[in-house]
């Protein structure tokens, strides 16, 4: 690694791609001849309206986003989405749930403060290591959306495949695996994801939803909670996270330089695949996922021994792997890998276990 830069496993903030931190420090002190460094200018300047204008389209051109769905950027990061979502969308006052792990939990609590909360299928009953059938969901007629975590950070699940609505509007949050593989964004109402994880620096959501669930007769809510504010204003009802938006744009651009989303989840799968082949022939560690579910951006895994666990940690640690430590609902380790972790960076980590399970067996 170059700069001294260690393998981190974050699950978030995460690492960004080199060439994408270099471009920034290039334009660090002088953005293109403008004089200014783009954490210094007007949003409302011809040379920062140029770098969101590119911003968007890219993400356009990445995804295959159709002409009547919205891009926003908004800030609250993908928290304030648990509560804009039912604030905006919930029309009969009523929506249904999976439960998935400790996001969808999360956003399941704060959508019962605004109507109420059908929770359809849930992996509660095995610590959330699974992904409930989804084929055949009890939703009632008038259920004004079904909601999904697509890939739940803590607990390492994702949907092998997207939950049967029944004609009901799909809304998912793809903070974790955001741009990690191609999306068809026709089968949502709206897709968001915290940038953090996957793109860029933290405190931005991007929301992408179809123009027709953007509704015009919420006057009583807050201004800012509105999607139509964000939509009618291009974003820029406030001042937007402008460094974010600058930072992702480069994401995008960089994404688009690689290949695209086809090429992404190439390398994603080939990357994850190292680290679960060696989880799957390892005696000492385990994932904790069910095969079919796994997530190929965050892998949780144990020892079965929490203080052996504490050793993987330290070991790991010292030996320049970062961001190691499993979150506290599940234990063990996590090892996230999203789209910016090169696989030699996997293969390092292997290396350093399998060196471990030798040193401890
Ligand atoms: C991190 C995360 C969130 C919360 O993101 P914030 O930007 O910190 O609000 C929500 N959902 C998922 C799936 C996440 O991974």
């Amino acid at each position: 690694m170059k700069y001294g830069r260690t393998y981190n496993f974050s699950a978030g903030p995460a690492m960004m791609p080199e060439p994408v931190l270099e471009e920034i420090r290039d334009e660090m002190m002088n953005y293109r001849g403008s004089g200014m460094c783009v954490m210094e200018m007007s949003h409302r300047s011809k040379v920062y309206q140029q770098i969101f204008d590119e911003a968007e389209q890219d993400l356009r051109d990445l995804m295959g986003i159709p002409d009547n769905y919205k891009v926003l950027f908004i800030q609250g990061g993908a928290t304030l989405q648990f509560s804009m979502i039912p604030m905006n969308l919930m029309k009969n006052g009523k929506a249904v749930y999976i439960e998935t792990g400790a996001w969808s939990k999360k956003a399941i609590a704060e959508a019962k403060k605004v109507g109420e909360v059908i929770v359809a299928a849930s992996s509660k009953d095995k610590n959330y290591s699974y992904v409930p059938d989804c084929s055949d969901l009890d939703i009632p007629d008038d259920a004004d959306y079904v909601y999904i975590c697509e890939n739940e950070t803590i607990h390492g699940s994702t949907y092998p495949k997207l939950p049967n609505t029944k004609g009901h509007v799909l809304v998912s949050d793809q903070s974790s695996m955001f741009l990690s593989k191609p999306c068809k964004v026709s089968d949502y109402g709206l897709i968001y994801a915290g940038v953090q994880k996957n793109v860029g620096p933290a405190g931005m959501v991007v929301v992408i939803i179809r123009e027709d669930l953007i509704r015009d007769d919420l006057t009583d809510l807050p201004i800012y909670l509105q999607y139509k504010t964000h939509a009618d204003n291009g974003s820029m009802y406030n001042t937007p996270n402008c460094w974010a938006i600058y930072a992702c744009g480069k994401v995008f651009k960089y994404l688009k330089s690689i290949g695209g989303l086809t090429e992404m989840a190439k390398r994603n799968e080939d990357k994850a695949k190292v680290l679960y082949d060696f989880l799957d022939s390892s005696k000492l560690f385990k994932g904790t996922v069910e095969k079919g579910d796994r997530s190929l951006m965050n892998v949780p895994f144990v020892t079965g021994d929490a203080d052996l666990d504490a050793k993987v940690v330290a070991y790991t640690k010292a030996a320049g792997f970062d961001n190691l430590k499993g979150h506290r609902s599940v234990g063990g380790l996590r090892a996230s890998i999203y789209n910016a972790m090169p696989k030699e960076g996997v293969e390092a980590l292997v290396e350093c276990l399998k060196k471990f399970e030798a040193e401890n067996s």
